[in-house]
């Protein structure tokens, strides 16, 4: 006797996609059936030949708490996360405080606990005086954060050096180290020869030259300690080379984001505060380079970089292109903008489901209960109707952000339902069960 049966879809795995019924019990799937197969069940869902795939996981999104909730919050990122098919969000340690103690990250699970439409698992910081990180492992957190350029100064590991250093540190340690490529060196001198404040000296401060240094930093590092290393999302055709070549070389995964695979520098003219972000947006060569390597497989985790500001922040006047707050909203639009690859054949469905669910939830810890519809592995599913279609829109976001963007953009696929551990929260794209959600910790 299930709790739940959903009839008649097609389940997509990352080894792809097969005609089932899915039963649940007890918040996992419980058996994966042929079409037709007997089985008795509380409740029969119709999935009517519709698609089934697994919860997407986004690696890398920014909820905002504590400190800096006129951007977002606990229950409206979470939110606009359900609505979008993201079951589970790992979320960033760059709040107010950033989260580098075991103290602050236990207050951010309690005061997380409750308020969360799907499953949240915290990612630490390490800054340069750490000194317990025993006591912020034993948390288990899905990472710690390693960032190299463009942070306040205590978390700015901005040479080889520092980087070997920490990562030797936590070579022994059951966590990934999550590394954001950059180049402070770069970074200070850009300044000192443009001070025009315009865009260009925005993109000449964060040049693709600085995030393949960050990239081959980081890898050099991991192959020389052991660590295991993800890089945060590249951008750029020659970050992208960088990692071909050198990825080998170490046990080391990497993201880039939806928005970098459609937006250029060129695009800043028309959307400027709402696409001002870091790494800034490249030209067409970057773009079809990056298309490229997800395509093929080389670029393995599709992160959102969720970077909710509020509209105030966005809009007020700035001295200059760099000062404007950088980053925007993806958790809602994710699913809808990688379908609309699949559907320009850039990567299949099988290929969607490994790259934003599967992939990210093996490397964060979490591939013992996300990322797969399979026997055992909570029963985190997608209901998505290819028949349908619909365009991305501004008034639909309920990130705080309140904008997406993606706005206009026509998508192929509605996602209509979505279940969190067996329960129904979001049926025809409303949220109808709130504060299901739970902190996710990465497993031993
Ligand atoms: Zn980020």
């Amino acid at each position: 006797m299930f709790d739940t049966m959903i009839l008649g879809g097609t389940v997509v795995n990352a080894d792809g996609q097969r005609p089932a019924d899915v039963g649940i019990r007890d918040g996992r799937v419980a058996a994966i059936l042929a079409p037709g197969e007997t089985a008795m069940a509380r409740d029969f869902i119709d999935a009517g030949s519709k698609l089934l795939l697994p919860g997407l996981v986004d690696a890398h999104a920014h909820l905002r708490e504590p400190g800096l909730t006129q951007k977002e919050d606990f229950v409206s990122g979470t939110h606009a996360a359900a609505l979008g098919g993201v079951t589970t969000i790992l979320d960033m340690p760059t709040d107010d405080p950033w989260t580098a103690t075991a103290k602050q990250l236990s207050d951010k699970m309690e005061s997380a606990a409750g308020r969360l439409n799907v499953d949240v698992g915290f990612q630490a910081v390490v800054s340069k005086n750490c000194k317990n990180l025993d006591d912020l492992l034993a948390l288990s957190p899905v990472s710690l954060e390693l960032f190299t350029a463009d942070v306040p100064v205590e978390y700015r590991f901005d040479s080889l050096d520092q980087v070997t250093r920490m990562l030797r540190r936590l070579a022994e340690a059951a966590t990934v180290i999550g590394v954001s490529p950059g180049d402070q060196s770069i970074l200070d001198e850009s300044g000192l020869h443009d001070t025009s404040g315009n865009i260009s000296t925005f993109l000449a401060s964060r040049t693709p030259l600085a995030e393949a240094s960050g990239i081959a930093r980081a890898v050099l590092a991991a192959a020389e300690t052991g660590a295991r290393v993800h890089v945060r999302q590249i951008n750029s055709k020659l970050g992208v080379e960088t990692w071909r070549r050198l990825q080998g070389m170490a046990d080391v995964s990497v993201e880039t984001t939806p928005q970098n695979l459609f937006f250029t520098s060129e695009d800043y003219k028309t959307g400027g505060a709402r696409l001002k972000g870091s790494p800034p947006f490249r030209g067409r060569g970057d773009v079809a380079a990056l298309r490229h390597a997800v395509s093929e497989g080389l670029i393995t985790i599709m992160a959102t970089d969720h970077a909710p500001h509020s509209p105030a922040e966005k809009s007020a006047p700035y001295g200059s292109f760099a000062d404007i707050p950088g980053g925007m909203p993806g958790l809602q639009t994710l699913l809808s903008v990688i379908l609309s690859l699949v559907a320009d054949k850039v990567l299949g469905l099988a290929d969607l489901v490994r790259i934003c669910a599967c992939n990210p939830a093996q490397r964060f810890g979490l591939g013992r209960s996300k990322g797969a519809i399979a026997v055992g592995w909570d029963a985190d599913i997608l209901i998505v109707d290819m028949r349908r279609s619909t365009a991305i829109t501004d008034a639909e976001q309920v990130s705080r952000a309140a904008y997406t963007p993606f706005h206009g953009k026509q998508t192929v696929g509605l996602l209509t339902d979505v279940f969190l551990r067996g329960e129904r929260i979001v049926s025809n794209g409303t949220l109808i069960c709130p504060g299901r959600g739970l902190v996710v910790r990465r497993a031993p």
